[in-house]
This record gives C-alpha cells, sequence and structure tokens, in this order.
C-alpha cells in the first residue's frame, strides 16, 4: 500500500489587509446576495467574477420550485461571463453569502459542481482562478480552483 496527502493552501485575511481590487471584488458579492431569488432556501448568495482585461460579471443564486432547476451564483456568474466574454479568461471569483438577517460568520464555500465548473476552465485558458470566500470572520483567499478540488475529472480519459 502508498499512501500520499494532497494538502491546500488557505490564505485568512481581514478585509483591510485585502488588495483593493481584490476589496471591491468581495464587495460586489455581498451586493448581489440582494439580487438571489432564494424563497425556498432563504440563503442568499452573491458571486461576483473578474476576467483578466478587467471586467466584473456579477451573479446570484437562483431557485425554483422544481429544485434541481435553479443554479447557484457561482455558476450563474461563471456561465454569464462565458457568452459574453468566451474569449477572455476568468481570473479571480468572490463569494458570499446572507442568512437569517446577516452575512455568514464563516466564509462560504462552492459546491462540488461549481467547483468542476469552474476548475475546467482554469485548464482551457491556463490560466489559475483566484477564490475569495467572504465571511464576517474574514476572507479566506485560494490561489486557484484546482486547490479545491483535487482529483478532479478533467475530461481526458473521454473517448
Ligand atoms: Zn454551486
Amino acid at each position: 500500500m502508498k499512501e500520499f496527502i494532497i494538502s491546500t493552501q488557505i490564505q485568512f485575511f481581514s478585509l483591510d489587509e485585502l488588495s483593493a481590487e481584490d476589496r471591491q471584488l468581495v464587495e460586489e458579492a455581498r451586493q448581489m446576495t440582494r439580487t438571489s431569488y432564494s424563497p425556498y432556501s432563504h440563503f442568499q448568495v452573491g458571486a461576483a467574477l473578474r476576467l483578466a482585461d478587467g471586467r466584473l460579471f456579477r451573479g446570484s443564486n437562483q431557485e425554483n420550485a422544481a429544485f434541481p432547476t435553479g443554479l447557484c451564483a457561482e455558476r450563474t456568474v461563471f456561465f454569464a461571463a462565458q457568452a459574453n466574454a468566451p474569449e477572455v479568461a476568468p481570473v479571480a471569483i468572490a463569494i458570499a453569502a446572507y442568512t437569517n438577517g446577516a452575512f455568514t460568520e464563516k466564509p462560504v464555500s462552492p459546491c462540488g459542481s461549481c467547483r468542476q465548473a469552474l476548475l475546467e476552465a482554469e485548464t482551457r485558458y491556463h490560466q489559475p482562478i483566484r477564490v475569495l470566500l467572504y465571511g464576517t470572520e474574514g476572507v479566506y483567499v485560494i490561489q486557484s480552483m484546482k486547490a479545491l478540488l483535487p482529483l478532479d475529472f478533467d475530461g481526458s480519459e473521454l473517448a
């Protein structure tokens, strides 16, 4: 038997410690929680995505009475960016969540499906996507989506 360990580096910042650019992206994600359509979960998620050319895209989670029909904030913003600017790599995404009258204390993290979708963009553009996860206690900064999804399914075995 052999064993190996995969580790992930997470930096933990206060809002004040972030660069102005990163702080703006986080603030955009916080603002976007207001546009969430989440009458079922009451978990309002906002996301903001920065492209390599500096453009920002914004999204929020969109739910539906037929639950699987809805979509997370991360993929909402990512797919909008891909549809409108397919030639430009995404370089950073910020995520925030608001529930029970407040932003979450712990940084909120993307689900597995969103990680999978965004990771394929890293591969496609040969460009890591920095991930900024906001909570009132601080911001987790991860330098690539790959760090959040090791041993991903990358399609290389597809015929
Ligand atoms: Zn998701």
